[in-house]
Formats: structure tokens, C-alpha cells, sequence
């Protein structure tokens, strides 16, 4: 079996048996229409990542899949469909994802995907075909994809997950009844991941993922994308205190993702901006660092400059004519806050 077609989904998720908390409304509108017989063929999961969609899709898989679903719609987990089901090789269901390393899903899936859908149901439940990252298919994916929304197969949902619904064909999205999916609250999040194992502080890890819970908790899982954070927060303290060149630092981030870069700054001028009103519980190299951001900056207008020139080439990041040059002129921006009064 192919990669790109592999029935595994995500090894944190297979385990799901219920949707998040703040998809328990989506959850009962499509339990209404499935109980009502009118649950439509294609259903588009549409939301911000990180928001637990693809997880959504697989609680929803399942309970399809099962023969007697209990009364709220999920699965029974004991059905000989649920058993087939978690040995990963349900002949009625296929999961399409993004190609490991790859940032796009290939025709190749989807025709694998439509022979697929041409073969007989084996057990009692719906056939159900879950593709993540759809916004990720390439023009022949999209296409090939369409015949299959335009003739689905009897007794077949075809859940399609997308974080950016604008970047899919209006002619998929027209097939589809869009699902709008939600973020969760501050709250709502918090309380949450604070139920999850993390290694580091929950506020924290939620505000670095933007008050994207699941994201939170898969960058509370990657030691080496915190300590490259950490690394850049310690480069970028170096050139505010004239310790080291912008030349130099910028060598060290020169295969960086520029995007990643620029996230995290603007997150620590956002966090600058929030401190003087909140104590932010969290990782106190950070917490040092951002002290030292507050102290270093001599104005409010060079404080919302520094924003803004950095929002200014986060818009330029997909573009960047020379990245060794972005990332420097990136860094300069923070070696004029950091100048001495006297210099400037
Ligand atoms: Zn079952």
C-alpha cells in the first residue's frame, strides 16, 4: 500500500472516541441529518488548524462505519465493523493525507481513491473516505476527485477536511456541504489542554500555537522546534545587545522557515505589549528575554514600528528574493531597537 493512501491516520488520534467540546454542536446538527436519513454525501470540514478538524473526521468515520452507533452517534467500538476498524484495515474506509514531506496530494491518491469507491461495500455500516489536508489536492486531484462528487456511490460520505476552504475549486466546494468548524474560546482551550500531559506550562503552549489547543499539544511534543525557539529568542537578544553581528546570526537561520521566524516575533511583541497588564505564567528564559525586549525599547513608536516593519515582511515571506538578505534585514530591524540612545 502506498504512503499516500495509507488507512493509518494519526497515531494520536485512532484512539479519539469522541469530538472535542467545542464541536458538540457540529456533532449534533450532522447526528440530527443522519438520523433523519439526509446526511449528504460530501461534507467539507472547514476551520483554522489546529483546531482538532481531522480528528472530528475520524470520531465521525467511525461511528459511519459502525453497524449500531450508539444514541449519541458514535461508535460502539464492539461491532465486528469497529473491531475490523481498529485493526486499520477496514475494507470500507480510506484515508487520503499529505504524502510524507510533500506539500501537495497527488492525482495518484485520488485515483486510487476513486477505484476504490467502484468496489461493494463488505459490511453494514457506510462506506466513508476521510482526505485531509484537501485544500493541499493538486489541480488533477481536484479533478479526478470531482466525478466522484458528482456520481457518489449509494451509502457513501466522502469527508473532506480543509484549514483554507478559499483555496479549494468553487466547483468541489459547491459539492460539498461545508461544515463550518470551530476554535475554541481561551477558556474552553486552556481548560482543556490543562487535562493533557504537557511538559511545559499550558498558557504558555497555548499562546505559542496561537489558542490553537491541538496545536498547542503538538508543540509541547517537539522538543527540538522549542529549543530552535529558544535558540532564536537568545540569537535575537544577542543582536539587540550589539553582542553579536546581524551577518552572523543570520548564517545560523538561513534554512529557517521565515514564516515560523516571524510568528514567533510577532508573538513576543504581542506578549511585550500584553505584559505590563498580566503576569504570563511560562518558560522563564522567555519571560527574561521579553523583559529585556520591554527595557530595550526606548519609545512606544520604535516599539509599534518594530511590529509593524515585521508584519511587513511577514507578507513577503512566500517571495523572498534572497533569504540570507530577508533574514538579515529581519534582524536589523531589532539591532536598531536594541541601539544605545546615544547612537540613534
Ligand atoms: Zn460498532
Amino acid at each position: 500500500m502506498s504512503k499516500t493512501t495509507s488507512n493509518l491516520p494519526n497515531p494520536s488520534t485512532s484512539e479519539l472516541k469522541h469530538v472535542y467540546s467545542w464541536q458538540q454542536s457540529q456533532w449534533n446538527k450532522l447526528l440530527a441529518t443522519r438520523n433523519a436519513d439526509h446526511l449528504p454525501h460530501a461534507l467539507l470540514l472547514a476551520g483554522s488548524d489546529g483546531t482538532g478538524k481531522t480528528d472530528f473526521a475520524h470520531v465521525l468515520a467511525n461511528s459511519l462505519l459502525c453497524e449500531q452507533p450508539s444514541a449519541d452517534g458514535y461508535a460502539c467500538g464492539e461491532c465486528i465493523s469497529c473491531n475490523v476498524k481498529k485493526s486499520n484495515a477496514h475494507p470500507d474506509y480510506k484515508y487520503v493525507g499529505l504524502p510524507e514531506g510533500k506539500q501537495q496530494i497527488p492525482v495518484k491518491a485520488i485515483r486510487e481513491l476513486t477505484e476504490f469507491l467502484v468496489l461493494s461495500r463488505s459490511y453494514e455500516g457506510y462506506r466513508v473516505v476521510v482526505i485531509s489536508a484537501a485544500d493541499r489536492m493538486n489541480l488533477n486531484a481536484s479533478n479526478s476527485l470531482l466525478k466522484s462528487l458528482e456520481e457518489p456511490p449509494p451509502k457513501t460520505v466522502i469527508i473532506l477536511v480543509a484549514d483554507k476552504l478559499g483555496t479549494l475549486p468553487i466547483t468541489i466546494r459547491s459539492r460539498c456541504q461545508v461544515v463550518s468548524m470551530p476554535t475554541p474560546d481561551q477558556t474552553t482551550a486552556l481548560q482543556w489542554l490543562q487535562q493533557q500531559e504537557l511538559q511545559n506550562a499550558a498558557e504558555m503552549m497555548l499562546s505559542l500555537a496561537d489558542n490553537k489547543p491541538l496545536l498547542a499539544l503538538s508543540l509541547d511534543n517537539d522538543e527540538e522546534l522549542l529549543s530552535q525557539r529558544n535558540k532564536f529568542a537568545q540569537d535575537v537578544m544577542a543582536v539587540l545587545q550589539q553582542r553579536r553581528s546581524v551577518t552572523e546570526v543570520a548564517k545560523d537561520w538561513d534554512k529557517a522557515d521565515l514564516d515560523r521566524l516571524l510568528n514567533w516575533q510577532l508573538k513576543w511583541i504581542h506578549a511585550v505589549a500584553k505584559m505590563q497588564a498580566v503576569q504570563t505564567e511560562g518558560n522563564e528564559k522567555v519571560n527574561k528575554f521579553l523583559a529585556y525586549i520591554q527595557s530595550s525599547i526606548s519609545s512606544t513608536a520604535s516599539f509599534w514600528k518594530l511590529y509593524s516593519d515585521l508584519l511587513h515582511l511577514k507578507s513577503m515571506t512566500s517571495y523572498p528574493l534572497n533569504r540570507l538578505m530577508f533574514i538579515e534585514s529581519m534582524l536589523l530591524l531589532w539591532s536598531d531597537v536594541g541601539r544605545p540612545q546615544s547612537s540613534r
